[in-house]
């Protein structure tokens, strides 16, 4: 069941504004405030949290997370957003919105002038999906200045996240995000509490950000080079996603080095464990 407030208060907005919901924009309101509560609490936003969020929309978590957080800074990008915004916010002192595009927005800038020492930083969202990872990399790549990333994504993204060796969603992508935090699926939700219903399931998923990387690499950049590639096609064994990547003439030298850190070069990508990567990384930077 939906809670007829936020519910009504979503509808109420979109007609006073005569406003559309965006599908480029990935724009699904979230009317539950049950979910909006979990998420809330997900993230353990306190009087210490500086919480980032990434599209208030109509202000359905903006206006939870204001009542626990010490301040809300909210980017979205649709303009047409800020009268409804403005109501709700207007005169609420520790909510600041910012009209830009959060692709666009300097992380490092945006975080040092919102956090003073000792606070908590928390990213918490319901994501628009098009855009779910590069959003997330962006924060990841600033990981150092965030406890917690709460969000809301599509379901089969959460999952592929949030995988271990051996599962079918495991790839690069839950690599790059183990690499920097420890993955948890918090729950899934359905489609029935967004206004418009998306086309897909959703899940909410709680990154916590490691205070040490998962492995240590020398290079990060080559680390993330070897893992890509040896993604690159994921019915091909290592030997041969590797070999498409740094040259057919290296053959003899990676086996030799495959062989010297105990790895199969017949196993494929999926099999290999985060601690392996790192080993093949270092391995390989000799080539
Ligand atoms: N937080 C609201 C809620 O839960 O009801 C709205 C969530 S809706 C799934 C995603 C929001 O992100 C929309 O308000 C959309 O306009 C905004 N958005 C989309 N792309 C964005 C971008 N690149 N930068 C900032 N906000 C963006």
């Amino acid at each position: 069941m939906t809670n007829p407030s936020t519910s009504k208060q979503t509808q109420r907005l979109l007609k006073k504004y005569d406003l559309k919901a965006k599908k480029s924009l990935g724009q699904n309101f979230l009317i539950d405030d049950n979910i909006l509560n979990n998420i809330v609490n997900a993230a353990e936003v306190d009087e210490d949290t500086i919480v980032f969020e990434v599209g208030p929309g109509l202000g359905a978590l903006t206006y939870k997370l204001a009542q626990e957080a010490k301040q809300v800074v909210a980017i979205e990008i649709d303009r047409r957003l800020e009268p409804a915004l403005k109501e709700r916010f207007g005169d609420v002192p520790n909510v600041e919105i910012l009209f830009q595009d959060i692709l666009e927005t300097d992380i490092d800038a945006l975080i040092k002038t919102y956090v003073k020492d000792g606070e908590r930083v928390a990213v918490v969202a319901n994501l628009p999906y098009y855009v779910t990872t590069p959003i997330l990399m962006r924060f990841l790549s600033h990981a150092s200045y965030i406890n917690t990333i709460v969000v809301m994504i599509q379901k089969e993204v959460a999952e592929r996240l949030s995988a271990d060796p051996g599962q079918k969603s495991y790839g690069s992508l839950s690599i790059a995000v183990q690499y920097t935090s420890v993955a948890e699926i918090v729950m899934t939700v359905p489609k029935t509490v967004f206004i418009p219903q998306p086309n897909v399931d959703s899940a909410v998923i709680r990154l916590d950000i490691r205070s040490e990387k998962k492995v240590h690499v020398h290079n990060e950049a080559f680390f993330f080079k070897v893992v890509k590639a040896a993604f690159a096609q994921r019915r091909k064994t290592l030997i041969n996603n590797l070999l498409h990547t740094f040259g057919k003439d290296k053959k003899e030298t990676i086996v030799a080095l495959l062989d010297s850190i105990a790895i199969d070069p017949q196993r494929r990508g999926e099999t290999l464990s985060i601690e392996e990567y790192a080993k093949l990384s270092e391995a390989l930077q000799s080539l």
